[in-house]
């Protein structure tokens, strides 16, 4: 999951389309709901961008992709309260606030792989991990879900 999210959730979505008639794609999906809902406990390191909030994040924003509308790497973290201004003449559009998890890969609009993977490696930042997705290795997140599991209340400890 914290390697190939966009892989993963393309599958997922398939997979849920073709249960019906194939029910060995069943376990897939319910690990798939087991590591998303594990991830909602998962502690956000990264804080507000608006000068002098501290308070943490829940939600980023994107500038798009000015031909293709594609969300580009390079994510915004927002509170609640607070998210991306808008100056009408501003030459670079920007996506809303979206929720700072990678089901916002599900959400309609940023399902293309450039958005999913722009989305999937603002979610490992905001979480923390810093590696690229591809030093990500299988006991680092095999550890990193047995934390997630053990703890209580979102917070690690
Ligand atoms: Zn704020």
């Amino acid at each position: 999951m914290l390697r190939s999210a966009p892989r993963l959730y393309g599958m997922a979505a398939w997979a849920k389309v073709k249960v019906l008639d194939m029910p060995r794609l069943r376990p897939l999906l319910l690990e798939f709901k087991r590591l998303r809902r594990l991830l909602r406990r998962a502690p956000i390191v990264v804080s507000c961008r608006r000068k002098n909030c501290k308070r943490p994040a829940s939600r980023m924003s994107f500038y798009f992709e000015w031909r293709d509308k594609y969300l580009m790497p390079g994510a915004s973290f927002w509170c609640n309260k607070h998210g991306p201004s808008r100056y009408p003449d501003e030459e670079e559009e920007e996506s809303p606030a979206l929720p700072l998890s990678f089901d916002t890969m599900r959400q309609p609009g940023y399902g293309d792989r450039q958005s999913k993977k722009a989305i999937h490696l603002a979610v490992l930042k905001g979480l923390g991990i810093n590696k690229k997705p591809a030093r990500i290795t299988e006991v680092f997140a095999r550890l990193y879900f047995a934390k997630l599991s053990q703890s209580r209340e979102g917070w690690f400890g």
